[in-house]
């Protein structure tokens, strides 16, 4: 196997697999991935940056874990599937206060001004952009001092944020940083410790920032080719340039959808997500002629989450313009085609 992926790779050199993950080869990719995320993200110094394995979802029982003492509150804002299954997975660790829910098939954001929060909860928690649902805040809300803690996982490095502005952030790398397998956590290090209780080692952020994200094993491939994308956003501008390019994607599906008398997407406006963007064809009826004509077409990955049905277009870093505009051509042909 070694000497297949030796083969794949075009080198003789042993690969990022075989190194030790504490040898000083691995060091410096471990090193030179976090200062490219620091620089790129515009990371202030005041906050740690973990690599994590148990994905987003690990997160959710993580922050309860780290932040909120015993008999203490979090606050979670529900905007979707994402949010909703961060609130459950706390709520076994911690009391939760729902302080605003999106009724079911409501996709917006509840107004700020009408969420019932705590000033004394531990943190604030939301989902920047729900991946199922399409719906995404378009900026970040004002907590009044307390902690927002923010699953980032679909918009981490698809343009710039203010990092400052969170007590937490964190996503996976599966979707706008390379691959499967690891998670960045962005912690301010003041938030380190804070709920005083036992924490498995594993979702310890205070322990993981002290063993420079090696306590155990990392997968240090992943690691290896977050490097690589990271290195890439560089090369490409940035993240304002990613942001631009985002930008563009999203808006010419929308208004492609926006212009048709077939597709919907039944969004609040003001909440569409930038990077995925869900949509029904018509009524329903063909939704497997449609997406038997985007396979034949090359188009696929478009069948929307089980959960919610229709369609869903997924544009994240990897997806170049050129796949939205044969998206938004085959669209059109499909739609004059049962015309
Ligand atoms: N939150 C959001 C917004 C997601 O999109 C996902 C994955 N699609 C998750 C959490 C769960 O992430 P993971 O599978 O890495 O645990």
């Amino acid at each position: 196997v070694l000497a297949r992926i030796r083969d794949d790779l075009g080198s003789s050199d042993p690969t990022v697999m075989e190194i030790s993950h504490r040898g000083a080869a691995f060091d410096r990719i471990a090193g030179r991935t976090e200062e490219l995320l620091r620089s790129l993200l515009a990371v202030p110094d005041d906050f740690a940056v973990l690599f994590v394995q148990g994905g987003a979802t690990a997160q959710f029982a993580a922050a309860p874990l780290n932040l909120v003492p015993d008999r203490g509150t979090a606050d979670h804002v529900v905007t979707g599937a994402w949010s909703a299954r961060a609130a459950a997975e706390a709520s076994r660790f911690c009391r939760v206060s729902i302080v605003a829910d999106n009724a079911p098939g409501r996709r917006t954001i509840p107004d700020p001004g009408t969420w019932r929060t705590d000033p004394a909860a531990s943190y604030l928690a939301i989902a920047m952009n729900e991946t199922i649902d399409g719906v995404e805040f378009g900026s970040v809300p004002d907590a009044g001092g307390v902690p927002i803690v923010c699953d980032a996982s679909s918009t981490l490095m698809s343009r710039p944020v203010d990092v400052s502005s969170f007590g937490v952030l964190y996503g996976g790398t599966q979707k706008n940083l390379g691959i499967a397998g690891l998670t960045v956590v962005l912690v301010r290090r003041s938030l380190l410790g804070r709920s005083g209780r036992e924490v498995p080692a594993v979702l310890d952020w205070a322990a993981l920032e002290a063993s420079s994200s090696r306590l155990n094993t990392p997968p240090t491939f992943t690691w290896y080719v977050t490097g690589l994308v990271l290195e890439w956003i560089e090369g490409e501008g940035g993240l304002a340039e990613m942001a631009r390019r985002s930008r563009a994607r999203m808006e010419s599906l929308y208004s492609a959808i926006d212009a048709s008398s077939l597709y919907t997407n039944d969004v609040d406006p003001a909440c569409r997500s930038w990077t995925n963007v869900p949509f029904r064809v018509g009524d329903g009826s063909r939704d497997d002629a449609f997406l038997a004509g985007a396979a034949e077409a090359g188009l696929v990955g478009l069948r929307g989450h089980r959960s919610v049905g229709g369609m869903r277009a997924s544009l994240y870093n990897a997806m170049p313009q050129d796949g939205v505009d044969e998206l938004i051509a085959y669209m059109a042909d499909f739609e004059a085609a049962r015309a």
